[in-house]
């Protein structure tokens, strides 16, 4: 039987870690689908398009990965999907609390529905979408943090805003 696992997330935008956990995961499982939430409560810099384009240009090597968006709860989604294992990723213990609630609330929803948590390579564990979009806007270079193309994009975003 392939196993098919969905790895969801806003990805707003992708960064190194998230690549490496997409990578951890496409090793371990036969098909992994990287679902981009249209979040709009988190108000995200980059439209659920663009964010999705970003994800598929950084997974176009890896051939057990696929890309798409979804609305709504997640496992509803997951459900449509005949999915019954989505991964998610831990890096430090701050996303630990957050994301056991989240784990246990699913369960309860959806108790045939499992959550696998994976690591990411230390050198990635502090790294998420918000601080490198932070750091960007004050100036830092991103460059190891994220693919060169979302470098280019973030920039680009940020000199069209305000204009
Ligand atoms: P969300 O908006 O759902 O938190 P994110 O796009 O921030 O989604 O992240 C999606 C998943 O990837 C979450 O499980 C998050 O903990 C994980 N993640 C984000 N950044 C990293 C990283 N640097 N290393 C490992 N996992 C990460």
């Amino acid at each position: 039987m392939s196993t098919k696992v969905i790895y969801p997330g806003t990805f707003d935008p992708i960064t190194n870690g998230h690549i490496d956990i997409i990578e951890r995961a496409s090793r371990i499982y036969d098909k992994v689908i990287v679902s981009v939430a249209e979040n709009d409560p988190k108000k995200p810099m980059f439209s659920v398009q663009e964010r999705v384009d970003m994800v598929s240009k950084a997974v176009s090597n890896m051939d057990r990965v696929t890309v798409e968006s979804f609305k709504g709860l997640l496992i509803d989604y997951v459900r449509s999907k005949k999915v019954r294992v989505v991964v998610r990723g831990l890096r430090m213990i701050s996303d630990f609390e957050y994301e056991f609630q989240m784990a246990l609330m699913n369960r309860k929803i959806a108790p045939d529905i499992e959550t696998i948590f994976m690591m990411p390579k230390a050198n990635y564990s502090y790294l998420s979408s918000k601080l490198i979009k932070e750091a960007a806007q004050l100036g830092a270079d991103i460059s190891v943090f994220v693919p060169s193309f979302v470098e280019k994009e973030i920039k680009r975003k940020m000199s069209n805003i305000g204009k």
